[in-house]
C-alpha cells in the first residue's frame, strides 16, 4: 500500500464547484489493470459533458489534469498523478443506434459492450471490439485494433473537450489515426464517439464474437493483472516482419522476473504484475526487455502501454 500524499489544503478549495463525483487523495491502482500506482490528487467522475466543460473551463490553469479510460492501457507510476484525475463513467455510457448504421457512444462505454450492441442491432464491423478491454475514449486514442480490425476503420467522427472547456469536434482526417496511435490533441477529453456499422448477419457476429473470445483466452494471460501488449510491432525494417513477441522472446526475456514483476509466459509481449509488483518493477523490467532486443536486434521497442505519473521517491530499485 503506497503511502498516502498529504493533501495540501488549498487545492480542494480551489476546484470549481461540480454535478459529478470529486475525491481526493484518492488510490489509482484499483483503477489500473495492473493494479499498481500511487494516489491522485483528485479524481473527478463528471455527471456528463457539461459538468466537465464547466469544471475545466473554471479549473485554474496551473492544475494539470489527466484523463484514464478503464485503465487497461496504463502502468500508473508509484508516486501518483499530480492533479486533477478524470475517468468518465454513467454520464457516459450511452449508446444509441441510428438507422443508417451510425452509432454513437459515450466515451466511457466499454468496447465489448459496443461490439454486443452492435451485433443485437445487426451491425457488422465491430467484431473485433470483443477482443479489446477498455472503454471507447481509450480505444479512439490509441486506434486500438485487433484480430484484422481498428478503430480507424469504423470511425466516423468524436467530441471531445480541452482543458479550456471548449467542446471539439473531430473528422475522421482529423483524427490522424496511425498504428496505435491518433492525432488528437493531447489536452482533449474525447467524450462522444461515432462509428459505423454495416448492415449483417446476426447468428455470423455472434460467432465470430465468440471465435474472437476463444482465440483471446487461447493467446493471452486473460484475467491477469496486465496492461496488454507492453510494446508496439516494430516498424524497423530490421525486424523483417518479426512482431515484438517473438524479439522479445528470441531475445530470451520470456518469463524473467523483477520481484513480482514479470514477462508472461504464455504471451511474453505482455508483462504481468504476479502479486505486490510495483510500477517501478514493471517499468525496470520493461526497460530491461527493450535493452535486451536492442542489444541482440538493433531494435529500438517503442512502449505501446502509456506510463504516467511520478516515480516514487522510495524506489529502491532491482535487476533481473
Ligand atoms: C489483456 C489485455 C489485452 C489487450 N489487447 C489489446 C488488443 O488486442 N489491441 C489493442 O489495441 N489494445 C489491447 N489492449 C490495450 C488496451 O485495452 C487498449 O489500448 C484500450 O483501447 C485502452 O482503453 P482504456 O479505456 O483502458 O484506456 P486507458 O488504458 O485508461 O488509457 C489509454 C490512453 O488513452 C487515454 N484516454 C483514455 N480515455 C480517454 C478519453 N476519454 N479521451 C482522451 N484520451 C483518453 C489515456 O489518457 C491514455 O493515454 C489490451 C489490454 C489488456 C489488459
Amino acid at each position: 500500500m503506497m503511502a498516502r500524499r498529504v493533501q495540501p489544503p488549498s487545492l480542494l478549495d480551489r476546484l470549481p464547484p461540480v454535478r459529478g463525483k470529486l475525491q481526493a487523495d484518492m488510490e489509482l491502482a484499483p483503477l489500473a489493470w495492473f493494479r499498481t500506482g500511487g494516489p491522485a490528487d483528485i479524481l473527478f467522475e463528471p455527471a456528463d459533458a457539461q459538468d466537465l466543460m464547466q469544471f475545466l473551463a473554471a479549473l485554474p490553469g496551473d492544475i494539470p489534469v489527466t484523463i484514464i479510460g478503464a485503465g487497461s492501457n496504463l502502468l500508473i507510476r508509484d508516486g501518483g498523478i499530480h492533479g486533477a484525475v478524470v475517468q468518465l463513467g454513467a454520464g457516459f455510457s450511452a449508446i444509441e443506434i441510428m438507422a443508417d448504421g451510425l452509432i454513437h457512444a459515450g466515451a466511457g462505454v466499454m468496447d465489448v459492450k459496443l461490439a454486443s450492441a452492435a451485433r443485437d442491432a445487426g451491425l457488422t464491423g465491430l467484431e473485433f471490439l470483443r477482443g479489446i478491454p477498455g472503454a471507447m475514449g481509450g480505444a479512439a486514442r490509441m486506434n486500438a485494433g485487433a484480430f484484422g480490425g481498428e478503430i480507424k476503420d469504423i470511425f466516423v467522427g468524436a467530441e471531445g473537450i480541452d482543458r479550456r472547456g471548449r467542446k471539439l469536434e473531430f473528422s475522421a482526417a482529423e483524427a490522424g489515426f496511425g498504428y496505435r496511435r491518433s492525432a488528437f490533441p493531447a489536452d482533449v477529453i474525447l467524450t462522444r464517439i461515432t462509428v459505423r456499422g454495416h448492415p449483417g448477419d446476426r447468428a455470423q457476429i455472434s460467432a465470430r464474437m465468440a471465435e474472437i473470445a476463444a482465440e483471446r483466452s487461447a493467446s493471452q494471460p486473460v484475467g491477469a493483472r496486465t496492461g496488454g501488449s507492453t510494446f508496439a510491432n516494430p516498424l524497423d525494417p530490421k525486424a523483417a516482419g518479426r512482431k515484438a513477441w517473438q524479439l522479445i522472446d528470441a531475445a530470451g526475456c520470456r518469463g524473467l522476473r523483477i520481484g513480482d514483476a514479470m514477462v508472461s509466459e504464455k504471451h511474453c509481449n505482455f508483462l504481468l504484475n504476479c502479486g505486490s509488483a510495483r510500477a517501478a518493477d514493471l517499468e525496470r523490467l520493461g526497460e530491461h526487455v527493450r535493452a535486451c532486443v536492442m542489444q541482440q536486434f538493433g531494435i529500438d521497442l517503442h512502449w505501446e502501454i502509456q506510463r504516467i505519473g511520478e516515480t516514487a521517491p522510495d524506489d529502491a530499485g532491482g535487476r533481473p
